[in-house]
Formats: C-alpha cells, structure tokens, sequence
C-alpha cells in the first residue's frame, strides 16, 4: 500500500456530487452547474485551527472549512445514468480537490420542456 502520509504530501481530497442530465444531454455531452462544498480556509480563526489558546469551534481545530460552490462541467457524450466522472477543480486559496460525480438521467417523462432553439 502507498503511504499518503508522507511529510509534507498533501492527500487530494475526494468530493461527491450529483448532477441530472436530460437523456440528450447525456447523449450529446452537456456543461452542467453543480454545487457541491470544496474545502476552503476555515475564515473564523484563518486556517490556524484555534482562536486565541483554543480549538476553533467552527472547524474543530483543522483549520479548513468547506463552501458551497457552483462549478461548471463538461460533461462528455454518451454518458449513462450511474456513471461517474471525475473534476479536478482548484478552488480559490484551497488544495486541489478531486471531484466524483454521480451523472443521474432524468426519464423523458419529467423532462423540464427545452428551450426551443431556432437557427
Ligand atoms: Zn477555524
């Protein structure tokens, strides 16, 4: 088994989210907002994990914090309901995060009517 424990290597954390395509998006590949919570700074005590002599209660001392975010992503073509696709997304002032994402495919029936396009 690898060692992630190493001085100074960093783990990149794992985040699970959901996103639902239509069954064309999921056919014709789609970029989806999702929101998920990315770690970030833990801004009640900066990142130190503790205020004054104690443990910072908002991130019971770790120093990180997570926030909600909106991200964008590319979804490719041909994906199926289950499948799972994986972001590496960089917050702002965060580790690099990796991102695990359920694609969900709504049945034609609940379909959301689409936008009508003309060219
Ligand atoms: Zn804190």
């Amino acid at each position: 088994m690898r060692d992630w424990h190493l001085a100074g290597e960093e783990t990149p954390r794992t985040v699970h989210a959901q996103i639902s395509l239509s069954e064309r998006e999921a056919r014709d590949g789609a970029v989806i907002p999702l929101r998920a919570a990315l770690p970030a700074t833990c801004c009640a005590c900066g990142g130190r994990g503790e205020t004054w002599m104690e443990r910072c209660e908002s991130c019971n001392g770790c120093g990180d914090a997570f926030v909600s975010r909106e991200i964008w992503v590319r979804t490719p073509p041909d994906v199926v309901d289950g499948a799972r696709l994986r972001f590496t997304v960089t917050p702002p002032a965060a580790p690099t995060t990796q991102l695990d994402v359920t694609v969900a495919i709504r049945a034609s029936g609940w379909r959301v009517p689409a936008r009508v396009s003309r060219r």
